[in-house]
């Protein structure tokens, strides 16, 4: 049996019978359309867009690789998932640890 955890308040989702909300989160890199020049769309698209990161950051192409995108999933309770779609970036969060700190 597959075990299931939340992965914010780690309640245990299978014990609890708890409906289980997954959370996909995508990052990478925006581009302006106007960098990628004609040369570059003569090849694959995902060469052009290395060459154009290559000509404005000269980054290894390890680095290249891990800053193109990077995608998390999360498994969430009930309470978590109805928490995380208030407030996705954590803003709030961020908002009340600046605000303590003085
Ligand atoms: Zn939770």
């Amino acid at each position: 049996m597959v075990h299931f955890t939340c992965d914010l308040c780690g309640k245990d989702l299978t014990a609890s019978g708890d409906r289980r909300h997954v959370v996909k989160i995508e990052a990478y890199p925006g581009f302006d359309p106007n960098e990628i020049k004609e040369d570059d769309l003569d090849d694959d698209p995902m060469e052009a867009i290395t060459r154009v990161l290559e000509r404005d950051q000269a980054l290894s192409s390890d680095e290249i690789t891990a800053s193109l995108s990077k995608s998390f999933r999360f498994d969430l309770c009930p309470d978590c998932h109805k928490k995380f779609v208030n407030d996705p970036l954590g803003k709030e969060m961020v908002r009340l640890f600046d605000f303590s700190k003085n």
